[in-house]
């Protein structure tokens, strides 16, 4: 195409052309009034003129840096192609425009007949015009490519209280990994930025080579064109790379601190579902995990496992006359100084309001009962402070069963919760072994007669 367009001839607006001929107007009070007039209207089409070529040639200087990218940095052709830009830099003339709308035509016609798939670069320079003109580019790319509708904005998060909404921390992972996704791209972005730096200097440095073997004065009358050209991208360049450095480190700030917030709060989120806040015990739901890993080992290799049901006695009471802020100082003291005296390794969790199991690895029943017998001569000889008062640690009772061969978790549960069931029947402040778990421990059992145990 470049060989049909003319070099563009820089002249004077054709507004001002046309003006001079109008200058007689100026004579009369009437003509000068007219004479402004028409001066505005043609200034207003000069500028729309000028509005409307710029972005003209602004898009086809698209089109062809990306066809430019096709051909090797060195080709004289990428530099002809360069040249053309140049050339179709507003003001056109009217015998330029006349030339290119052929062109553009046939193009449009060849993109309609092969149905030719645009490259990402040409999405790319598409995308902002199009968002422009209120077109939610992403959400249609989306859409299309996934066959499914995407919400970007989900909904604010509801507030994290004790118990945890899976919903939201599925949220928190998704904002969690979009973080990601965009520290990703901005990393992306500055190696382009650095690439097309080092593209520049490449083409710069061919170009003064070639300036310094130049034999005729048209070639190098090109080439400092060129040159020229090239040192401006350079500096361009440079400056748009310093301004893209410079937000995408406060970019980069930004979303590094998003990113340790939702990390704190994915941790907080975590341990909220596993923790119990009133005793940071692990809670229920944690237990049940343990127990079902702890199940799964002494069915591969053998090894004994007990639960144990604790249950503190007459504890309503405590809350009816002292009030409920004295029974959760009660439930605290109870799981930080008491029954720290299961062994480290040992599982212990609140598994409800006033309950609490353990778990017992590489323990048989009769190990559990002399563990247990110790927890009780702590809890007797234990107090804790609420306000000024001091209060004691209630006696509780406790259901043990030991795990069979083959045995589900929840079965192991109900065992070792009727064993409970039958302590509390039996009057409390007993350790009851369920029947199943060997019924030589049956003389070992604790009773409220037991010296050892009775406050
Ligand atoms: P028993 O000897 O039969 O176990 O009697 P109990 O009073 O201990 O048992 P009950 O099931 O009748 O009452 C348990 C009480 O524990 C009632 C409930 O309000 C209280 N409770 C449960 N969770 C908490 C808690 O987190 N804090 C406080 N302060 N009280 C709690
Ligand atoms: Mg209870
Ligand atoms: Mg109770």
């Amino acid at each position: 195409m470049s060989a049909e367009i003319k070099p563009h001839l820089s002249g004077p607006p054709s507004s001002q052309k046309a003006l001079r001929l109008l200058d007689s107007l100026k004579r009369t009070q009437a003509g000068t009034v007219i004479y402004q007039h028409i001066k505005q209207i043609l200034e207003d089409d000069e500028v729309t003129r000028t509005e409307t070529e710029q972005a003209y040639a602004s898009l086809l200087g698209t089109l062809l840096s990306a066809y430019a990218q096709q051909f090797p940095a060195d080709s004289l052709f990428r530099t002809h192609i360069k040249l053309v830009q140049m050339r179709l830099m507003p003001p056109l003339l009217a015998t330029e425009l006349t030339a290119l709308r052929p062109y553009i035509e046939m193009y449009a016609t060849d993109l309609r007949r092969n149905n030719l798939k645009i490259t990402e670069t040409l999405i790319e320079s598409l995308t902002p015009l199009l968002e422009k003109f209120g077109v939610d580019v992403e959400e249609i790319v989306e859409t299309t490519s996934e066959g499914t509708h995407t919400i970007h904005e989900a909904p604010d998060p509801p507030h994290v209280a004790h118990r945890v909404d899976h919903a939201y921390r599925q949220h928190l992972d998704a904002k969690h990994r979009s973080m990601h996704e965009i520290q990703e791209t901005l990393a992306g972005k500055i190696v382009d930025a650095i690439h097309q730096n080092e593209d520049f200097n490449v083409r710069l440095e061919i170009a003064s080579g070639r300036l310094q073997r130049a034999g005729s004065i048209t070639i190098l009358n090109t080439l400092r064109q060129v040159l020229v050209n090239e040192t401006e991208n350079i500096l361009d360049s440079n400056r748009a790379l310093g301004e893209q450095l410079a937000s995408a480190r406060d970019h980069l700030k930004t979303i590094q601190s998003d990113t340790q917030q939702l990390n704190d709060e994915l941790t907080r989120v975590h341990l909220l579902s596993l923790t119990d806040e009133l005793t940071n015990l692990p809670n229920r739901r944690a237990f049940m995990r343990r127990l079902e890993d702890e199940v799964a080992r002494v069915q591969r290799y053998g090894n004994p496992l007990t639960l144990a049901i604790i249950d503190l006695d007459d504890f309503k009471s405590i809350n009816d006359n002292l009030g409920h802020a004295a029974g959760d100082e009660v439930l605290r003291s109870f799981a930080s100084n008491v029954l720290s005296t299961f062994r480290h390794h040992d599982i212990v969790a609140r598994y409800g309001g006033e309950e609490f199991a353990i778990l017992l690895p590489n323990t048989d029943s009769e190990g559990a009962m002399h563990a247990l017998r110790k927890v009780q001569k702590r809890a007797a000889e234990s107090s804790c402070r609420h306000g000024n008062a001091v209060l004691p640690i209630p006696t509780f009772s406790a259901g043990i069963a030991l795990h069979k061969p083959g045995e589900t978790p929840s079965n192991l549960i109900e065992r070792a919760d009727s064993a409970l069931y039958r302590a509390k029947h039996l009057g409390r402040n007993r350790l009851e072994l369920d029947t199943a778990s060997g019924s030589h421990f049956a003389a070992s059992l604790v009773t409220p007669g037991d010296p050892s145990v009775i406050r």
